[in-house]
């Protein structure tokens, strides 16, 4: 991790020898009104990092805007740009995936493309790396230009994942981040394909640090996450890492049973004091109750089932059509690469 420059005047094969890679990961989705914005100021702010030296590394997750062209226009006169091109869009979450498995960097750092995270917080992230950190999250601070009710549902899943999982995943903490080589090659051996990205780096463990910042506004177009993709987010957060809903059921059975047992009780001493119910709706209520809480158990079962099924299926995450500036890399989840590919001969 040592940088040190020993001379003032390095040749330019003795400095780039020294000089460590950053590798910066940048999903993408229908972003052409943002990147020749976001282009411009992560260039310059990558390009003043001291003694690194940088890729952009786009991943085009199946825009069907100009996106694709753009980034194939930066990629023609920029070697600093690389990008991968996926055939179709296969989400946020299997995109910085993607970016992971082709980055080539002594360090990698996923950041969004919409210039909500600052380009400019990563000399500081760097900074963070050189003092030994693996992991450096960019914690908000502040978030701007987000409706209230956003804020009120990413705060809300923040406190309840937290109580509900037994590893520690930092609240108000996005995909915005630095990973040490090492961190990023552990992440790389987890192929789930229902993908919590920020729960799986805290997952893997070593020095984890955080370092502040101000959300920005989205600089341009509307957000790739409305709010059914952000309930599908939620649900994988949560099932991906604790089976406490799973345990619910057992809850409502004991305290159904109490009920139940207090009931009979109270019905008993009504009978001996000569009470007699009309107990239809007594009935109706406990029917259709115990209906409900049967149905959500059931529905909590299907989530967990429904992600067994397709954890099961050998199908890779993703599946790319197009490369620039960029070496193709085998997908360490690929049935071939599993099941060990045809001999040579
Ligand atoms: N994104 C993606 N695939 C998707 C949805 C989003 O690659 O299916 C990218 C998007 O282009 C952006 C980042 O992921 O760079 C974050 O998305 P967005 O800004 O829409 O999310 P928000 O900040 O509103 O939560
Ligand atoms: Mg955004």
């Amino acid at each position: 991790m040592e940088t040190v420059l020993h001379s003032d005047t390095p040749t330019e094969q003795t400095e780039s020898r020294k000089k460590q890679l950053l590798s910066v990961i940048v999903p993408v989705y229908n972003e052409e009104q943002v990147l020749d914005a976001f282009y411009e100021r992560a260039t310059a702010a990558f390009a003043a990092i001291q003694d690194v030296d940088y890729e952009l590394l786009f991943v085009d997750d199946g825009s069907s805007d100009g996106s694709y062209e753009a980034l194939e226009g930066f990629s023609r006169t920029d070697p600093h740009v690389g990008v991968v091109k996926f055939s179709r869009n296969f989400g946020h979450q299997i995109a910085i995936t993607a970016g992971l498995d082709h980055a080539r960097g002594d360090a990698v750092v996923v950041i969004d493309a919409d210039l909500q995270d600052p380009p400019e917080v990563v000399a500081d992230m760097v900074a963070k790396w050189r003092d030994g950190y693996d992991v450096v999250y960019a914690r908000r601070s502040h978030r701007a230009g987000e409706g209230r009710m956003k804020l009120l549902t990413a705060s809300a899943f923040y406190r309840i994942l937290s109580r509900l999982v037994s590893i520690k995943i930092p609240v108000d903490v996005g995909d915005f981040r630095l990973l040490s080589r090492r961190a990023a090659n552990e992440m790389r051996r987890l192929r789930e394909k229902d993908r919590f990205v920020r729960g799986l780096v805290s997952w893997i463990g070593f020095r984890q640090t955080a370092v502040e910042y101000d959300r920005a506004e989205r600089h341009a177009g509307d957000t790739k996450y409305p709010f059914r993709k952000m309930l599908q987010f939620a649900l994988d957060g949560i099932t991906s890492f604790s089976t406490v809903p799973l345990k619910l059921a057992t809850w409502l059975g004991y305290a159904a049973s109490l009920f139940a047992f207090l009931y009979l009780a109270s019905v008993f001493v009504q009978k001996l004091a000569g009470i007699t119910v009309d107990g239809w709706a007594t009935i109706m209520v406990a029917v259709t109750f115990l209906g409900g809480v049967q149905l959500i158990c059931l529905g909590i079962l299907g989530e967990y089932i429904g992600r067994i099924f397709t954890e099961i299926k050998p199908r890779p995450m993703y599946v790319i059509e197009d490369l620039h500036n960029c070496e193709a890399v085998r997908d360490p989840s690929d049935a071939a690469h599993r099941f060990g590919e045809p001999a040579a001969r």
